[in-house]
């Protein structure tokens, strides 16, 4: 077994224990700040999932640190996660549960406040049924909390209307999986970045967003070609060989027109498509719709450099595409995924050393909450309407199965349009911020205040907090235990090191003391439940046997290997580094992949004389999401204290602006104020980027709320947008809210007409 061990590891960690003190950074450190004590966790931020210890002194945590051991970071950590500790006794605490009485939020017990919103919660399902109450939840719950959220809101409160914020962020990746391989699940590894021919990283900022990854990079000693596909000429764009400047939202007509080109060169893996692939033929006819020409126009690329880009699929064993928001933040986004896949699936890059399609998930959490189910399928990646998969779920949670839901209840936005309706009337928020971080930022504050009871578990004060009747006051990273799974299906522990501060409690204690306020439901769902184990040894049994199996997982595993990537069972005891290698086949019926017919349009609002530029949306490396965890660390936010607007010199020329401008933007939904101005080569002409973090300028007031129909994801990336001095243009007025299908333009404008070509 050790040399088992030693050989998937790549080094023998019981020999090379970790010890203090031989640690650098320990030594550096002067007695009188030296840490009591080091506590093993893994980093509470981003998807990457970076090892890292929390030192702790007199019950405070007053370091971090990187584990130079852990597979994902070796010892670096990026700055969010070095300044982590800070998080925990930051100002914007709530330390206390908060309820409202003559219009504020007071000090209350918890008694009181779970007293108050489960008379509620019964009041208004007696009145509107169950599903009157909605739920809002996050990727920043450790799976354990996850999963015990899930069960309590649906089987306990016996509402399907629960949904998370991850639908914001990788929503379209799950739904582009489970079209085309039968189930959601990133099919690759980190080491595939290590050991890729060809790296192409579409619409996806790593340097930015995941600046760890950039580390696997380095390590590749193949010295592979990187193809970066951006609208934006950002941080991870310096890194490229052929750097792709496509126009935005064209993603998916140049993934069809690459496909086309392979086909029609005969780059095809003929044997991989005929043994694991249905729908080859009808795509083949399908992509004589995205002649080179003809995407050549869409996206602006040339065709020579469609044919480069084509071709590397073709010539390099092993090619590795890996995407974030630039492609799942649009109304194509799972399409788009969809488009991508099939490129690997026609060239057999896919379940090999180094190849595959990768998605990179946004939050620390994003994949257990995943798994963990009860938002777009039932725990373990069951789908809700099979009928096998609830009975087989009801017997191992062993409740009644008329109890489970059989289809999945209303999406992030459709729990939002139900509001408005008048048929929610009570909203559970957890951890998640919606006032900064979702689209139509009016209409959002005017359909929350329909609410009859908005509830927010957070553990700082966010902006959504600010407007709540009751806050559920909740620890953080490094008060509380349980895991994390990152973007490489790697499951990480995440432990306690200091005390939850003031008068918080995990949310996993919440849930549960909770649920006791129901009759019967702690009883049934959570039988001896008191710790977060508990709901890991269930959530084991509820994914055995299941593509994201953890049966073989145990914490005291993850902490001796520094995480395990699902699956993990007897087969499989230390892992699973890709799926859909030859012993791992398709979740579809016949165990074989779809190739997609998927279709382009052009955006429904482009850039008009009222509005001409196209605004995109995204990162900055020192902050974090809608910054409630970091808007009060000094060393974050004075490298990045404001939004800030990105214009091209041609642009900036026209509009007679000059970097250190203050100025306004306005989209048809909305204005926003006092944003400076930076003029930069990095945004193409007619396009511009803000970061979305901030509350002070709140760029998400100029977002309309447009979805992908499959996924439900925002269209947060491509905006028609004005810039001007603070008055409002003449000409510009903002819509009524409105709220619809999605409008699809359909191909008209001669210069981008499709013709029709034999491949
Ligand atoms: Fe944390 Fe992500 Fe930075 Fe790693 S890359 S330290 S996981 S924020």
């Amino acid at each position: 077994m050790i040399k088992k061990i030693k050989d998937f590891l790549g080094f023998d960690i019981k020999a090379d224990k970790y010890k203090l003190s031989n640690d650098p950074i320990f030594g550096m450190i002067s007695d009188e700040k030296k840490p009591d004590k080091w506590v093993f966790s893994t980093c509470g931020y981003c998807g990457v999932g970076c090892g890292l210890y929390i030192g702790v002194k007199d019950g405070r945590a007053v370091y971090t640190k990187g584990d130079p051991k852990h597979f994902v970071n070796k010892g670096v950590l990026c700055l969010k996660g070095l300044s982590e500790h800070q998080l925990i006794n930051s100002p914007e605490r709530v330390t206390t549960p908060l309820i409202r009485k003559d219009k504020e939020l007071v000090y209350d017990s918890w008694e009181n406040v779970y007293s108050k919103v489960a008379d509620e919660f019964k009041r208004i399902k007696k009145e509107h049924g169950a599903k009157a109450i909605g739920v809002i939840s996050t990727g920043q719950l450790l799976t354990e909390e996850f999963y015990t959220l899930g069960k309590f809101v649906q089987l306990g409160l016996g509402t399907n209307n629960y949904d998370g914020n991850t639908t914001l962020c990788m929503a379209s990746a799950v739904m582009g999986y489970k079209q085309s391989l039968g189930s959601d699940g990133p099919v690759g590894s980190y080491e595939d970045f290590e050991k890729a021919d060809c790296i192409v990283l579409i619409g996806a900022n790593i340097a930015d967003n995941h600046p760890i990854l950039r580390l696997h990079i380095n390590k590749n000693k193949k010295n592979p070609k990187i193809i970066v596909i951006d609208p934006r000429a950002s941080k991870t764009a310096q890194m490229a060989d052929i750097f792709v400047p496509i126009k935005p939202r064209t993603d998916l007509a140049l993934f069809n027109a690459l496909a086309y080109i392979i086909i029609e060169q005969g780059w095809e893996d003929e044997g991989y498509v005929k043994a694991n692939t249905n729908g080859y033929k009808e795509l083949k006819k399908h992509l004589q719709n995205y002649p080179p020409q003809d995407v050549a126009n869409i996206t602006g690329i040339d065709i020579k450099t469609l044919y480069e880009i084509a071709r590397q699929f073709s010539v390099n064993d092993a090619v590795l595409s890996a995407w974030t928001m630039g492609v799942n933040q649009s109304v194509m986004g799972t399409d788009t995924v969809s488009a991508i896949i099939n490129l690997h699936l026609l060239t057999g890059q896919i379940g090999r050393e180094g190849a595959g399609p990768f998605s990179i998930t946004g939050q620390c959490n994003a994949m257990g909450t995943r798994e963990g189910g009860f938002t777009s399928s039932l725990p373990g990646y069951r789908n809700f309407g099979d009928k096998k998969a609830l009975s087989e779920y009801a017997k191992i949670v062993n409740v009644a199965q008329e109890i489970i839901p059989t289809e999945r209840g209303y999406r992030y936005d459709e729990i939002i349009d139900a509001i408005d309706r008048g048929e929610i009337k009570a909203l559970w928020i957890v951890a998640t911020n919606p006032l900064v971080s979702f689209v139509n930022q009016k209409k959002l504050r005017k359909v929350l205040a329909k609410l009859d009871l908005l509830v927010v578990q957070d553990a700082f004060m966010s902006d959504t907090a600010e407007i709540a009747d009751v806050v559920f006051s909740a620890a953080t990273w490094g008060e509380k235990e349980g895991t994390y799974t990152n973007s490489e299906r790697r499951c990480n522990k995440a432990n306690k090191a200091v005390e939850p501060l003031g008068n918080t409690k995990s949310d996993f204690d919440i849930i549960i003391e909770f649920s006791k306020y129901f009759d019967g439901v702690n009883e049934m769902l959570f039988p001896s439940w008191n710790k977060p184990l508990d709901a890991f040894n269930e959530f084991k049994e509820v994914t055995r046997n299941q593509l994201c199996d953890y049966s073989g997982i145990t914490y005291e595993l993850l902490e001796e290997y520094g995480g395990i990537q699902w699956p993990c069972n007897e087969q499989r005891p230390l892992g699973t580094k890709r799926l859909y290698s030859p012993d791992i086949p398709f979740r579809t019926k016949d165990e074989k992949a779809n190739l997609l017919c998927v279709d382009w349009y052009p955006m429904s609002e482009p850039a008009s004389k009222k509005f001409p530029l196209i605004l995109n949306t995204g990162r900055t490396v020192e902050q974090w999401h809608t910054r409630t965890k970091t808007r009060s660390m000094d060393i974050l936010n004075d490298l990045a204290p404001e939004a800030w607007v990105d214009i091209n010199p041609k642009d900036a020329q026209e509009l007679k602006v000059k970097s250190g401008d203050r100025l306004s933007l306005s989209s048809s939904k909305g204005k926003v104020e006092d944003i400076v101005v930076r003029v930069t080569q990095t945004v193409a002409p007619s396009t511009i980027f803000v970061p979305f973090h901030f509350n002070t300028q709140l760029i998400n007031t100029l977002i309309d709320d447009n979805f992908c129909p499959k996924s439900g994801e925002p269209n947060y990336k491509q905006t028609a947008v004005q810039l001007h001095s603070d008055e409002v243009p003449d000409g510009i007025e903002f819509k009524e809210e409105q709220r619809g299908v999605i409008s699809y333009v359909k191909i008209e404008n001669e210069e981008i007409k499709l013709k029709e070509r034999e491949i």
